[in-house]
C-alpha cells in the first residue's frame, strides 16, 4: 500500500514525520505571526517592546525599523521544538511622506528535520513619541543636581571632574537611555537636571566619592494628581565641591601633605617627606588648610656649613640661610625644592 499524507490524502510524496512536505511546513509557519506591528518613537527612534521603551544601537530608520520588526517577530514567535529560525532577513519595502519606512518585509528560513522552508512575513511601522522624549519636551524633571564650587565658582579641575563623571555617567549607568534632560552652566557652577529623582541621587553620590562633595538634599512639593491624589515631588540636591584638588599642597598637624585625591568620601593626603599615606574623614578635613601659592617658592639646595645651609630663591634671586632641620632628609646639595612658609615657619621640602 502507498503511504500517504493522513492531512491532505495526497500519495506518493516523500513524508517528514508523517506528513507530506506542503503539510508539515503548513504546520510549523502557522507559529510564526504576520501583519506585526513595530512602534518607534519618531523623534529617537526607540522601538516600543511590550511596555518598555528599547533604544536599538542604530541611528538609520531602516535598520532600527528591521531590527525592531525581527524583535516583535521573536517575541511572538511559537514554534514546535524540533525547528528552527536559520536566518531572519529583510528591509523597509515602504515609506511615509517623511522618508521614515512604514513597511518592513521579512524573509525567514526555517530548518527542521533537515529540510528548509522560506517564508515572508509582514509589520507595519507606527510611530509615536515615547515617555522621554515626551518629558523632555514638555520641559518636565524630577530633580535637579546643583554643582557649585567651595566659594561659589567651580575651579576648573573640578570642572573637569564633574564633566568626566557626567561622561562616565552615561557610559556605565545611563547606557542608552539618557535621563538628563538639561546640562546648563549656572552662577559659576553645573545645574543638571535630571528626569528621576533615583539618578539624580545616584549620579550626586558617585560624584561625592570622587571629590569628597558635600551633599544636600531638599524636596518641594509640585502639585498633587488629582486623580490618584499622589503628590508630585521636585527634587534638588546641592553638590558642594570642595576646594582641595589633586595635587595641591596642604598643612594638616605642621607637617604638609600633598592631595592624591578623595576616594569613597575621604580625602587621601600624601606626607612630602616620608610618604605615608593618610585617609582622612570628612570631619578631620576641618583642620586641613591649603597652602597658598604664594607661600610655596622653588628653591635651589646650596652648600652645607655646620648647622645652617645655604639655598637659593630660584624666583627672587637670593641667597638664604636656614637652619639644616628645615630642610627635608632628601634633599641634597644641587637639587631643586620648595620652600614652604607654614605660619611663618619655613620648611624646605622636595618638588613634588
Ligand atoms: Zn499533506
Ligand atoms: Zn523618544
Amino acid at each position: 500500500m502507498d503511504r500517504f499524507c493522513p492531512k491532505c490524502g495526497s500519495k506518493g510524496k516523500t513524508l517528514i514525520k508523517n506528513l507530506c512536505e506542503t503539510c508539515f511546513w503548513d504546520q510549523r509557519v502557522s507559529h510564526i505571526p504576520n501583519n506585526l506591528i513595530v512602534k518607534l518613537c519618531r523623534s529617537c527612534l526607540s522601538y516600543l517592546q511590550g511596555k518598555k521603551w528599547v533604544r536599538i544601537r542604530k541611528k538609520d530608520p531602516n535598520s532600527v525599523a528591521l531590527e525592531g520588526a525581527i524583535n516583535e517577530l521573536k517575541r511572538n514567535i511559537t514554534i514546535p521544538k524540533d525547528t528552527k529560525i536559520l536566518k531572519i532577513e529583510g528591509g523597509a519595502t515602504e515609506w511615509n511622506l517623511s522618508g521614515l519606512p512604514k513597511k518592513v518585509v521579512l524573509d525567514i528560513t526555517l530548518t527542521s528535520e533537515g529540510a528548509s522552508s522560506s517564508l515572508k512575513r509582514e509589520a507595519t511601522v507606527e510611530y509615536i513619541t515615547c515617555d522621554f522624549c515626551q518629558s523632555v519636551a514638555s520641559g518636565k524633571y524630577e530633580a535637579l543636581v546643583q554643582i557649585r564650587g567651595e566659594e561659589g565658582q567651580l575651579s576648573e579641575e573640578s570642572r573637569k571632574t564633574v564633566e568626566s563623571s557626567i561622561d562616565k555617567f552615561y557610559r556605565n549607568v545611563l547606557k542608552d537611555r539618557s535621563d538628563i534632560t538639561e546640562i546648563q552652566e549656572k552662577d559659576g557652577g553645573i545645574d543638571i537636571k535630571f528626569l528621576t529623582s533615583s539618578k539624580a541621587r545616584l549620579f550626586a553620590k558617585k560624584l561625592s566619592e570622587i571629590t569628597g562633595a558635600d551633599l544636600k538634599e531638599t524636596a518641594k512639593i509640585m502639585g498633587t494628581d488629582r486623580m490618584t491624589g499622589k503628590r508630585h515631588y521636585r527634587t534638588t540636591i546641592s553638590v558642594k565641591l570642595p576646594a582641595l584638588e589633586p595635587g595641591d599642597l596642604v598643612s594638616f598637624k605642621e607637617r604638609i601633605f600633598k592631595v592624591l585625591g578623595h576616594h569613597r568620601g575621604k580625602l587621601i593626603l600624601e606626607d612630602v617627606e616620608d610618604h605615608k599615606r593618610r585617609s582622612l574623614s570628612q570631619r578631620a578635613t576641618a583642620d586641613v588648610a591649603k597652602i597658598d601659592k604664594t607661600d610655596i617658592k622653588r628653591v635651589s639646595i646650596g652648600a652645607r656649613s655646620g648647622s645652617t645651609v645655604t639655598i637659593l630663591d630660584l624666583e627672587e634671586k637670593r641667597f638664604l640661610e636656614l637652619p639644616s632641620e628645615k630642610i627635608s632628609g632628601d634633599l641634597k646639595e644641587g637639587d631643586v625644592g620648595l620652600l614652604i612658609n607654614l605660619d611663618g615657619k619655613e620648611k624646605v621640602i622636595r618638588r613634588q
